[in-house]
């Protein structure tokens, strides 16, 4: 298999707003043509990162290279290369997309003649051609959100930002925008994401889960999914009336952590064998069976994982 160069290696990265460190000596690599998910609870670091490598805030240490030069010495040459749809980006209400994208372009100095071509191809690989002559105000979320891609996409950058592209918008927007993100990586695109979403986590090729500043973890979803369930979660289902002793059991007798689900309790186990002989004590009032790991787990103990420590 062909291994691409990283595109992105940080290193040591530290951010330090006064006493507080938002970025707190993390290392990473991106590869070209990838799709990396940057994954983390509110503030945990993911836009003060993203701003570093897109030369938008110097770090206080440590260093971003991308293509091997140093950002923070090299943002001229490396800003026409980056899409960033941040957060906050904003669409004008009251221009209609085409217009909207005729000025989106021009602050990238490319030409009127350029864009407009170039928005009416954007708006076809969206999908979304026939709201080109619409207002913005008069679009739903997901359509915003989905124009504000195309935006993001007019220069032709080969990295590509996306900062909670999907908050807030419809399953089937969310759908549609990971179709769009996968074909921006098959034609050679490296896409870098965050989200909160940790379902949507698992259309990415590896992934950084970050927490307060530092990575918890690192590696592809299958690689996580093994390194955190050697032992996989188990769904316990009650034959009997549920008794709110099981949950209570599992927690004191230390052998993992539950959760409720429709039929019972989805329980992260950590001690299989002790999690075996409570169970033969509880014969009759609850089966159960052991189930692939999602992401969500995966997060949920990276993250008790290092509060325990
Ligand atoms: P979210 O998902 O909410 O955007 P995030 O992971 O992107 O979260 P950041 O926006 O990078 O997190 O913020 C990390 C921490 O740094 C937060 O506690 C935030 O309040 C703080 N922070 C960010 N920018 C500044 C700033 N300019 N001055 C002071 N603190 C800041």
């Amino acid at each position: 298999m062909k291994t691409e160069p990283n595109v992105i290696e940080v290193e040591n990265l530290t951010v330090a707003f006064g006493d507080f460190k938002a970025v707190d000596g993390i290392s990473f690599y991106v590869k070209r043509g990838e799709i990396f998910g940057f994954l983390g609870a509110n503030g945990a670091g993911k836009t003060t990162t993203i701003r570093c490598i897109c030369g938008l805030l110097n770090p206080t240490s440590g260093t971003v290279l991308v293509d091997g030069k140093d950002v923070s010495s090299h943002t001229a040459v490396l800003k026409p290369r980056i899409g960033y749809m941040s957060q906050k980006f904003t669409l004008y209400p009251d221009l209609t997309v085409r217009e909207n994208l005729l000025f989106a372009g021009s602050l990238y100095g490319l030409r009127r003649k350029d864009i407009k071509p170039r928005a009416e191809e954007l708006m076809r690989f969206i999908g979304l051609s026939q709201h080109l002559n619409e207002p913005v105000k008069l679009l739903s979320g997901g359509v915003k959100q989905m124009v504000a891609l195309a935006a993001t996409l007019l220069h032709n950058p080969d990295l590509i930002f996306l900062d909670e592209p999907t908050a807030g918008t419809s399953p089937i927007t969310r759908a549609d925008f990971w179709r769009l993100i996968r074909t921006l990586a098959q034609n050679g695109k490296t896409v870098f994401v965050t989200t909160h979403y940790m379902d949507e986590a698992e259309y990415c090729g590896r992934i950084v889960l970050m927490e307060r500043g530092r990575i918890i973890a690192t590696g592809t979803p299958e690689e996580l999914k093994k390194q955190f369930f050697p032992v996989p979660p188990v769904e316990l289902v009650f034959t009997q009336p549920r008794q709110a002793s099981v949950r209570e059991d599992l927690q004191r007798l230390n052998l993992g952590t539950a959760e409720n689900f429709s039929g019972g309790l989805r329980v992260r186990v950590t001690d299989m064998e002790g999690f075996k002989a409570y169970a033969q004590t509880r014969e009759g009032v609850f089966t159960y069976r052991p189930v692939a790991p999602t992401l969500e787990d995966v997060f949920l103990k990276a993250v008790s994982g290092r509060n325990a420590q």
